[in-house]
């Protein structure tokens, strides 16, 4: 979609700090950083939200969580094997979670202590 910023990204068009990517998956940092590690996780086809995407391809949507935990071990935030130290996956959707862009991502947060429950 070429109005879609993330998209964009995919294509390009517009720079990305990238730190982990597949055939299928992108992950690059947010512009806006919420905690030490704050990683985007977007399939690089354009699906809205986690639910629309497990219907239409539920393997991609596998692939966006191994991403994000291949991120988690490459930023030290978890073992091959193992959640310690620890980090959090979030998928805003929707207007009243905050979703801003309307392409998929997981954030991944961690290096430090996160709180709960979250704003
Ligand atoms: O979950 P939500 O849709 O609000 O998250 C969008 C995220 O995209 C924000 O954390 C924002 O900082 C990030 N962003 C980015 N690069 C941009 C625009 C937004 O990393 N150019």
């Amino acid at each position: 979609m070429s109005d879609c910023l993330f998209c964009r990204m995919v294509a390009g068009e517009i720079p990305a700090d990238v730190v982990h990517e597949t055939d299928r998956t992108l992950a690059f940092r947010d512009i806006n950083p919420q905690a030490p590690t704050h990683v985007l996780v977007i399939p690089k086809d354009h699906h809205a939200t986690a639910g629309l995407l497990v219907g239409a391809d539920p393997q991609l949507l596998a692939d966006v969580v191994a991403a994000a935990h291949a991120v988690a071990v490459q930023e030290g935030l978890a073992t091959e094997d193992g959640p310690e130290p620890g980090y959090r996956l979030v998928a805003n959707t929707g207007p009243q979670a905050g979703q801003t862009v309307h392409h998929l991502h997981l954030h991944v947060l961690g290096g430090r202590d996160l709180g709960w429950p979250p704003g």
